[in-house]
């Protein structure tokens, strides 16, 4: 697949002077639940209402949704409304069912992005349609996964396509339900830059009070769009309860967001400085990450020198770590002198550790 300014025509063509925003709830409870979130959603900058049908549950026993019954309901709340309706899809039924009841756009989740079996009976499912679909994120950070999927429909002859970002699970709990490793949506960004990216930060959440945060971060990196599981009653929803937010909420976020706009040359220049910018805050959190994980590993090692009775300092495996470093880094542009200053102060750091652990 090539990068393709029609990749996003169905996104232009709704000339919104804002990201796009779609909005509703995990799933579809019941007719009047649909009604009334259409109808509180209506006076807020969502185009689309979204709402689960066919819930793909990681563990069985949980809510399964309505089936085929709530998409009358979303079609009714379409004539009341005007909004746009969409729906997950997970198989080739699912799709002549959307289609039956005029879903606008569709969108594949997390769980059927991984199968490039059930992608590609969606995707012939979906020829000679002119349905726009969102494919989120697979489960896992595999971008070719995700861009294969987005390649099957492309090939399928489905040309209005978008990508939802959702985070990744990982098997270590950490502040968000789904990491949002933001280094492969900036990646895939980069050779797709035409691909309209969404973010839906529920999901990666798992909680209300940092979807601002997502929210802000995803239009600094220049997304187009958001997905935001939003219910009149949040609490009290049949999945996901913990993450939703309310319509007025969402008015909240939106009116608080600082949403950038390419107008002139200087804004175009402050919107691309931006976005690197935060690209940057992304890789230096990692940095930080990745040297605090490195300083535990070496309070294991700490703690291992104290039961043997070792000194702390090993001079000739500091020397052989040194030196392929200085090799690596020449691999990638690095300076020897920087790779030596920088291995030197972690180093020290690292020492610090573990003579904290020697004295206890
Ligand atoms: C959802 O959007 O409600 C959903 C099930 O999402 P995901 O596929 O991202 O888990
Ligand atoms: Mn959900």
């Amino acid at each position: 697949m090539k990068n393709k300014k029609e990749l996003r025509t169905w996104l232009n063509n709704f000339e919104l002077d804002h990201p796009l925003v779609i909005a509703g709830p995990c799933s579809a409870e019941t007719e009047k639940q649909v009604l009334e979130i259409a109808h509180q959603l209506k006076h807020t900058d969502a185009t689309v209402l979204r709402a689960g049908i066919w819930k793909p549950r990681t563990r069985p026993g949980n809510f399964e949704g309505v089936g085929a019954l709530g998409l009358k309901w979303l079609q009714k709340a379409k004539e009341e409304t005007g909004m746009l309706i969409t729906t997950e899809v997970a198989n080739a039924n699912h799709v002549d069912l959307a289609l039956q009841h005029d879903v606008d756009i569709l969108w594949i989740g997390a769980r059927t992005t991984v199968s490039p079996f059930i992608v590609q009976e969606i995707a012939e499912a979906l020829k000679g349609t002119d349905k726009p679909v969102l494919i989120k994120n697979p489960v896992n950070p595999d971008l070719s996964l995700w861009l294969g999927a987005v390649e099957r429909f492309y090939t399928s002859g489905i040309n209005n396509l978008g990508v939802i970002h959702r985070g990744f699970s990982a098997y270590e709990k950490t502040r968000y339900r789904n990491n949002p490793e933001w280094q492969l949506p900036i990646d895939l960004q980069n050779r797709f830059p035409d691909l309209p990216l969404i973010l839906d930060p529920s999901h990666i959440a798992g909680r209300r009070d940092i979807i601002f945060d997502l929210c802000q971060t995803a239009l600094d990196l220049n997304f187009d769009g958001l997905m935001v599981e939003t219910h009149h009653d949040p609490d009290n929803a049949w999945s996901d309860a913990a993450q939703q937010i309310t319509p007025s909420n969402l008015v909240t976020i939106m009116d608080d967001l600082k949403i950038r706009k390419e107008t002139s040359a200087e804004a175009d220049y402050k919107n691309k400085i931006n976005t690197l910018r935060t690209q940057i805050d992304v890789i230096d959190h990692q940095l930080i990450e990745v040297l605090g994980k490195r300083m535990k590993v070496s309070e294991g090692i700490g703690e291992l020198k104290k039961k043997n009775n070792v000194a702390v300092l090993q001079s000739k495996r500091w020397n052989e770590i040194l030196g392929k470093m200085i090799l690596e880094g020449e691999q990638h542009q690095l300076s020897e002198e920087f790779v030596l200053r920088m291995f030197k102060a972690i180093h020290q750091e690292s020492i610090n550790h573990q003579e904290k652990i020697l004295k206890e």
